[in-house]
């Protein structure tokens, strides 16, 4: 593009796909490319694929391969949870949803929709200044009618981390059921699904450097979700269609890579992470501010607030013109229009329109370095000067 160095700090967005895991896809458009519901050879390698991706998955989250379901993203099972969830639910005394407000729009509208459509009831619970959800609040939130509480562990914005543990303890302990959106805390924090007592969770393979397109709901065996998608009985009867095994095979790939990265992953993202506050603060003393919060929160998200008046910037303009610098960066959350509106999240946690238009999310990757870093400072000091 231009000659310019172009440098990806929006990997909170979506990653690059690792080169081994684009690999391993490959021989399953061409070479194997059956179905796995045929009984031929074809069929019966793909599903020997499919079934040992199936195990490592389950290993690597803390649960069993029969929790775990393969759709084609996180939104994707996000909304196969709670309207599933709701489905059965559905004109019974138990019509009330818990979430909160700093939820992605695929969980947010999933309950919207179940409000406008059938008639459920829903408590938005308020998130803090940090953006974090108290297991106070959900406590207090709940009803004789509560069959439903859906909380984000990690937000994507922000990279607030919300204790979903003792979240989930309470809905246990009330025989609700609790889905969490762990698409953002996937692979950024260390946790296994068998020491939460979650019913449901989301994973989406593109935001840790696997393939688009692909994405896995985990389901505990103690729970149940009417499905969505009817049909050839796929995937146990719950999400029919039939699978797409290369991109099983790439998702697999993706996981083997992360069970031997993670610890060093984590580390890389703290260093970066480390490295831009100090940088930060080095060049710039007064009028940048943090929007991510300083504890209990992912290392690889870094929301900053620029002080427009001071800078004398047009918020509208800043993220065009680190584009225009060869960076990108985000405004807030990648999965919508593209349409440079203030993020919603930021507007919830009480900032101004103009104080989420300058706001920026820096958000770090395993192919960033600290040179990237510098080149980010420099298009900064460019940009405010
Ligand atoms: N949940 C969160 C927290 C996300 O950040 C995203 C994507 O940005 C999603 C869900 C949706 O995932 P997908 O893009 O796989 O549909």
């Amino acid at each position: 593009m231009n000659g310019k160095k172009d440098i990806f700090l929006d990997n909170a967005s979506t990653t690059r796909v690792d080169e081994e895991v684009r690999d391993a896809m490959l021989p399953y458009f061409s070479e194997f490319y059956g179905n796995p519901s045929s009984v031929h050879q074809f069929g019966k390698k793909a599903m020997l694929l499919r079934e040992s991706a199936r195990e490592l998955i389950a290993d690597f989250l803390g649960c069993k391969p029969t929790e775990i379901f393969f759709t084609s993203c996180g939104t994707e099972s996000n909304n196969t949870a709670i309207k599933g969830f709701a489905l059965n639910f559905l004109g019974t005394q138990k019509n009330h949803i818990i979430t909160s407000n700093i939820e992605h729009p695929s969980v947010i509208q999933s309950v919207l929709f179940l409000k406008e459509k059938f008639g459920f009831e829903i408590t938005v619970l308020k998130a803090d200044n940090e953006g974090r959800v108290s297991p106070e609040q959900v406590q207090d939130a709940i009803t004789e009618k509560t069959f439903l509480i859906t909380v984000m562990h990690a937000n994507n914005e922000l990279g607030t981390i919300n204790d979903i543990k003792s979240i989930s303890e309470i809905a246990k302990s009330k025989g609700i059921y609790f889905h969490s959106d762990t698409v953002q805390s996937i692979g950024k924090i260390k946790f296994k699904l068998n020491e939460i007592p979650l019913n449901s969770a989301s994973l989406s393979a593109h935001k840790i450097y696997g393939p688009k397109g692909i994405g896995v709901l985990y389901l505990s065996e103690n729970s149940f979700v009417e499905k969505l998608l009817h049909g050839g009985g796929q995937e146990r009867g719950l999400r029919s269609g039939t699978e797409s095994i290369p991109l099983i095979a790439g998702l697999k790939k993706t996981i083997e890579i992360l069970i031997n990265k993670i610890d060093e992953d984590i580390e890389h993202y703290t260093k970066l992470n480390e490295y831009l506050k100090s940088q930060l603060t080095k060049y710039f003393r007064e009028g940048i501010s943090y929007n991510s919060p300083k504890e209990n929160v992912l290392q690889n998200i870094v929301n900053i607030k620029i002080d427009y008046r001071k800078f004398n910037i047009d918020p509208e303009m800043l993220i065009v013109k680190f584009d225009l610098n060869g960076i990108a960066v985000s405004a807030g959350s990648a999965c919508h229009s593209g349409a440079l509106k203030p993020s919603e999240i930021l507007l919830e946690l009480g900032l101004s329109e103009k104080e989420a238009l300058s706001s920026i999310r820096i958000s770090f990757g395993r192919y960033n370095t600290k040179d990237d870093i510098d080149f980010f400072i420099d298009v900064l000091k460019r940009i405010l000067q």
